[in-house]
């Protein structure tokens, strides 16, 4: 008789995301041109200079068990780089280092969430949020976000839920975010710190996607704005997006002092260190940043500049215009209730277009907003025109 899967396995679905990039992935292998606009990764190369550290340290035989948090010298590193960019002072013990940032969500959550605590999720979200919630055992409450809010968090809706859920706990706060590219201003920020003071509630403040925004978009991150909300707060942030190192695996954490070392006692018994190269290598990264990252930067402007006029001149998309990250959402509900395909829903949709125009998009119900589309633009700007151009075709196709 085959075993019986856990309670808590069969509550955590496939991550849609990396679950299609594997299908673009395959179809690819088999010869098909797909132009995939899925998972959110840089295209870029990781930058010379990170990589010549892992070189050094690989032939130094820097190869075994490092400390669990991370070594002294990445912590020192990471200390200056929230100083510097953040104006956010930790000491060495207030950080943990983890294999992804997500890994580091996924501590944080394990020491801090009780059975039945329940987290805050202002919807849409990163598709990883609700999982880890339920892998730490908690219950995710979503609060839904408006276009017309620029998909911000309104303190009004917050207040609301807090009072509305007598274990919340914690607070998913993503800006820049995943999917939609909103970045809260100090202000908006602000109204939520006081609340979540107020109400004792933790905020995770995923920050992944600090380096990357566009015009005159500033980041903030909510832990600066002042002593109480630092004690409210734990930021987690990671190297994937600004140096195009996903493949590596180093994300981190940093928060008062009780909370991290929890999550590191978790992290003990789990993962273990972060890989001792990769660690060397993000000494480098955030200590000696070169010119690369910045033109990696102003090309993802670029692109998202591109990408957002192309969809604007489609007819019947409307499109919420970025400030940060690599992804825009366009509104497909206009061709939901108008096609001869049959197509109901944002996933019927993705899939079509992959079968027979062979675009790689990402349904908006993955980010919990029906009715959207996410593109990521961490791709060429000739595949973003091509990729465009056969997203168009394919609208048409279904509206005549
Ligand atoms: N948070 C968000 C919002 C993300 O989009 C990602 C991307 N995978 C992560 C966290 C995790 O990044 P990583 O584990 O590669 O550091
Ligand atoms: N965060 C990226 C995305 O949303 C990478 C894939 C993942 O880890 O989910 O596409």
């Amino acid at each position: 008789m085959a075993i019986k899967l856990s309670n808590r396995s069969k509550l955590i679905k496939p991550s849609p995301t990396l679950s299609l990039s594997a299908k673009a992935n395959q179809m690819k292998d088999a010869g098909i041109d797909v132009i995939s606009f899925g998972v959110g990764e840089p295209d870029f190369n990781t930058p010379d200079y990170i990589k010549q550290s892992a070189h050094k340290a690989l032939d130094a035989n820097f190869t075994r068990y490092t400390a669990n948090a991370g070594i002294p010298d990445l912590k020192k590193a990471i200390c200056a780089k929230l100083l510097r960019d953040n104006g956010l002072e930790y000491a060495p013990k207030d950080i943990l280092v983890s294999p992804g940032a997500k890994a580091s969500i996924l501590n944080v959550l394990t020491a801090v969430c009780d059975t039945d605590d329940q987290v805050l999720i202002p919807s849409p979200y990163w598709v990883s949020y609700p999982y880890q919630v339920l892998l730490a055992d908690s219950v995710p409450v979503y609060i839904p976000t408006r276009e017309e809010d620029s998909y911000k968090l309104q303190a009004k809706d917050l207040e609301d839920a807090i009072l509305e859920s007598p274990c919340a706990k914690v607070l998913m706060l993503n800006s820049p975010n995943n999917p939609t590219g909103t970045v809260y201003t100090r202000e908006e920020l602000s109204a939520i710190a006081d609340l979540c003071v107020k109400h004792n509630i933790l905020v995770i403040s995923d920050e992944i996607y600090e380096r990357l925004v566009y015009d005159d978009t500033r980041h903030i991150s909510i832990a600066s704005l002042n002593p109480e909300i630092k004690e409210h707060t734990v930021v987690v942030n990671g190297v994937s997006k600004a140096y195009a190192m996903t493949g590596w695996r180093l994300g981190y954490a940093a928060g008062p002092t009780h909370i991290i070392a929890a999550a590191g006692r978790v992290q003990e018994h789990s993962t273990s260190c972060v890989n001792s190269i990769t660690q060397k290598a993000c000494v480098s990264a955030l200590n000696d940043e070169d010119d690369s990252i910045e033109k990696m930067r102003m090309e993802f402007w670029k692109r998202r500049d591109r990408l957002f006029d192309l969809l604007q001149a489609i007819p019947h998309i409307s499109c919420f215009k970025p400030q940060g990250a690599f992804y825009i959402m366009p509104n497909i509900e206009w061709y939901l209730k108008h096609n001869n395909a049959g197509l109901k829903n944002s996933d019927e949709f993705c899939d079509k277009l992959l079968e027979k125009h062979h675009v790689a998009l990402v349904a908006g119900s993955s980010f919990g907003l029906k009715g959207t589309v996410r593109f990521s633009y961490a791709n060429s700007l000739a595949n973003i025109e091509e990729g465009v151009r056969r997203f168009a075709n394919f609208l048409r196709e279904l509206s005549q």
